[in-house]
């Protein structure tokens, strides 16, 4: 294509579900070489990528809290858990096929991954490494829709493109309503008047009060990661 690159630095989120793909397990290793792919391509472009991974494959906290007496606390803490074991596959996939990858937890694992320091990633990011933010915001009660968000305004990245398993924002259910329309722009007022399920309130007036535009796309269709970071037409881009 020859449109012309939009951002220099972007945040990439891509939810637990999205990478459960249609495999039997958790992950499905096909999604995973195919995010690396398409985000090597673009770094060799010289965009920026910092990436939050979801969890929501493996263990998402609000279902199983109230469960056999665990709180919500510590449901919360085995689900950011969770998105570190997708953040270490995720790594270990870019690795493989050369592109130097650096995962940073939001609370200490040190054995396992960097802590979060903003300046670090910054740094990792301008020597062309694709950072990868895992446990969420290091908060119960979080999301990590909310952690992109966080992460996008502290690292000064442009836009959050939030990578997920439908073509973007829909007027109604596509699964339940065959006529529902693809809406390819949003303000944040529709998002949160219209109560469309987009992002928690938490993560998407954290964009709002940053402005911080939002591209919500399907990761399923091929070039579809790549053309995002390119700044390319895909999905739903919700701004001002
Ligand atoms: N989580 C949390 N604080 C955060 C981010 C995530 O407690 O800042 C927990 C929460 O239990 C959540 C789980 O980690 O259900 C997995 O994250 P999320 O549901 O956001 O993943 P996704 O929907 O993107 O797969």
């Amino acid at each position: 294509s020859n449109q012309p690159i939009k951002w220099r630095r972007v945040l990439l989120k891509v939810s637990g579900e999205a990478l459960a793909g249609d495999h039997s397990q958790n992950i499905d290793p096909k999604i995973t070489m195919a995010i690396a792919r398409e985000v090597s391509a673009v770094t060799r472009l010289g965009i920026e990528v910092a990436i939050v991974v979801g969890g929501g494959n493996i263990f998402r906290g609000s279902s199983w809290a109230g469960c056999s007496g665990l709180d919500r606390s510590s449901a919360d803490y085995i689900g950011m858990l969770a998105t570190v074991m997708n953040a270490i596959f995720l790594q270990a996939t870019m690795e493989s096929i050369g592109i130097p990858t650096r995962v940073q937890t939001a609370f200490r694992m040190s054995e396992v991954a960097e802590p979060y320091i903003r300046r670090r990633a910054v740094r990792h990011l301008e020597k062309g490494r694709v950072v990868i933010f895992a446990a969420g915001t290091g908060n119960p009660f979080f999301t990590t829709d909310t952690a992109a968000a966080l992460r996008c305004a502290e690292i000064n990245a442009e836009v959050v493109l939030k990578a997920t398993n439908v073509d973007g924002v829909f007027d109604d259910d596509p699964r339940r309503n065959p006529q529902a329309r693809l809406l390819d722009t949003l303000t944040y007022q529709d998002v949160t008047s219209k109560d469309l399920s987009v992002m928690d309130m938490t993560a998407i007036t954290l964009c709002q009060e940053n402005n911080i535009p939002v591209v919500v796309f399907n990761l399923n269709k091929p070039g579809n990661i790549e053309k995002a970071i390119k700044g390319e037409r895909v999905g739903t881009l919700i701004g001002a």
